[in-house]
């Protein structure tokens, strides 16, 4: 119980907060080396006692390794640019089946989001049945659904089961890591990669495909009629690489600081990929508070509150923060109030602040005679509002709203709060928008591009938080591993 309400908690990323984020976020990311996962392991072996590629999840240690990449490539090899969970997934499935696997990242180590998601407990995937899981990505069903199919909630648990991480259901449902953290099966997973023979190149960011006109003196591989030829900025300056076929795995475009900044966009773009603009997801809105409501309750939680709009009603818990709201409530509802404001210029969701007392109460109570006693403390001793609730209540109604108790009991039960702006996509949990699923084919392949894959986040889908995230982006990541691994198999 106490877990699950952590990891809750835990997802309510709170913009007065971010401040103190940026502290824990350099931390933890410091906290991975980026050694390197050799090549030579057995194929299929488990993790051997090679060194942890990453140092202890409290630690920073130097993070300057980089595997030296041939320049002139390999067309042996299958290329995944991007070491975020999809991308490693997808190293899994192809190293896992025989294939040399490069991967490669633009920052000094892999996994950076995925370890800030632990921060929050690392909810890796949801217990709920398979058609409720489903029906989580709206829209975008028909094409993730084939994915849960082949690396579902079940097979979640028993991969991580599989690197010793065991999990456990929270009261919510979800599904946690006992321990709430990414790192130990990061640490884990990198070891089983290395085993496979997975070789990690750090600091590579990928900058596209080599033309015939590449930059002068940038060595170009021939990389055979279906080989694909790779440009990426490296310590040692810009290298062309050749592979044979390659994954993308590149992100969305929130928390640009851990690597994912969406700047592959007009890389794709320019290829003629058909792409939906990435717009923020699980994301915070803005309201606009008064200076009284801001300076004085921005960061108090609104717990215990239902939330209604667009004709769904939840429970849950929000915050009210310097711009707006944030939290897992307002997350849950982020598409369609996003949807609203893109289309109307704003949206007004209802707060029902007392959802476990029926109107009646409410109104018996607001409406009973309060003699020299001020409103706000007639609230408190009948209601138990107080504090951000009845400012909040201020903030709509006004004094003379305040003074009505009709009016105010009605609010009590349904507060409109005005939203104008979904929060910038970089604070947002996760992306929508990305490659259009009309660009791929069933296997995740671009059908402009044969042999570039494409998994996780940087396909168009959205989903709420819960564990549907991480599950999609595992999921799609050995979807992808196994196609090309069909396609591009070993020769
Ligand atoms: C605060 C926070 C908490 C979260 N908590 C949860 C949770 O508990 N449960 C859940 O399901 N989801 C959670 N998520 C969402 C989840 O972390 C992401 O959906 C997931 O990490 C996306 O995986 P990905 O592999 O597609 O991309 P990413 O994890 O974003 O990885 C993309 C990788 O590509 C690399 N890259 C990008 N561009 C280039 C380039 N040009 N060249 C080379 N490399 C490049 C990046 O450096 C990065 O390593 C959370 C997100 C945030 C921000």
């Amino acid at each position: 119980m106490r877990r699950d309400r952590l990891g809750k908690a835990a997802l309510t990323i709170q913009t007065e907060k971010r401040a103190k984020a940026g502290q824990w976020v350099r931390a933890i990311v410091g906290a991975m080396t980026s050694s390197p996962i050799r090549p030579g392991a057995p194929s299929g072996a488990v993790a051997s006692p090679a060194p942890d590629s990453m140092a202890p999840s409290d630690s920073v240690a130097p993070a300057d390794s980089v595997t030296p990449a041939g320049t002139t490539g390999s067309t042996n090899s299958v290329a995944v640019v991007g070491g975020g969970p999809a991308g490693l997934m997808a190293a899994e499935a192809l190293a896992g089946a025989g294939l040399a696997v490069d991967l490669y990242d633009a920052m000094p180590s892999v996994g950076r989001k995925f370890l800030l998601a632990g921060k929050g407990g690392l909810n890796l995937t949801h217990s709920e049945d398979f058609d409720a899981f489903a029906a989580r990505f709206g829209a975008a069903r028909a094409r993730v659904e084939p994915w849960l199919h082949a690396f579902g909630p079940d097979e979640v648990r028993a991969w991580a089961a599989g690197l010793g991480i065991e999990t456990f259901i929270g009261s919510s449902g979800r599904v946690f890591p006992v321990e709430k953290k990414a790192a130990p099966l990061l640490r884990a997973w990198l070891r089983r990669l290395r085993a496979l023979g997975v070789r990690l190149h750090a600091r590579h960011r990928w900058l596209g495909w080599a033309a015939h006109a590449a930059a002068p003196g940038v060595p170009i591989a021939d990389a055979g009629p279906t080989g694909q030829v790779l440009r990426f900025d490296t310590p040692d300056g810009e290298r062309a690489i050749a592979h044979r076929a390659v994954i993308l795995a590149l992100g969305g475009g929130s928390w640009a600081r851990l690597g994912s900044d969406g700047a592959w966009v007009p890389l794709l773009a320019e290829r003629g990929v058909a792409l939906a603009p990435l717009r923020p997801a699980n994301c915070g809105f803005e309201a606009r508070w008064s200076e009284h409501l801001r300076a004085q309750h921005a960061g108090a939680p609104l717990k215990s509150i239902a939330l209604s709009f667009a004709g769904r009603s939840r429970r849950g818990e929000c915050v009210v923060s310097e711009h707006g709201l944030e939290g897992s409530l307002v997350y849950a509802y982020s598409a369609a109030l996003r949807d609203a404001i893109d289309r109307d210029g704003r949206a007004v969701p209802t707060l029902d602040l007392l959802p476990d007392h029926n109107a009646e109460r409410v109104r018996a109570e607001v409406t009973r005679p309060r003699g020299a006693r001020s409103v706000a403390s007639h609230l408190r001793s009948r209601l138990g509002l107080q504090g951000v609730k009845t400012a909040l209540l201020r903030e709509v109604l006004g004094a003379e709203g305040m003074h009505d108790p009709e009016r105010l009991a009605a609010a009590i039960k349904a507060l409109p709060i005005t939203l104008v702006a979904a929060r910038p996509l970089d604070e947002a949990i996760s992306s929508a928008g990305g490659v259009a699923f009309d660009a791929l084919d069933d296997a995740l392949m671009l059908k402009a591009l044969p042999g570039v894959f494409c998994a996780g986040e940087m396909l168009d889908w959205e989903a709420p938080t819960g564990g549907y995230l991480l599950t999609a982006c595992l999921a799609s990541g050995v979807v992808a591993g196994r196609a090309c691994t069909q396609r591009f198999g070993p020769r």
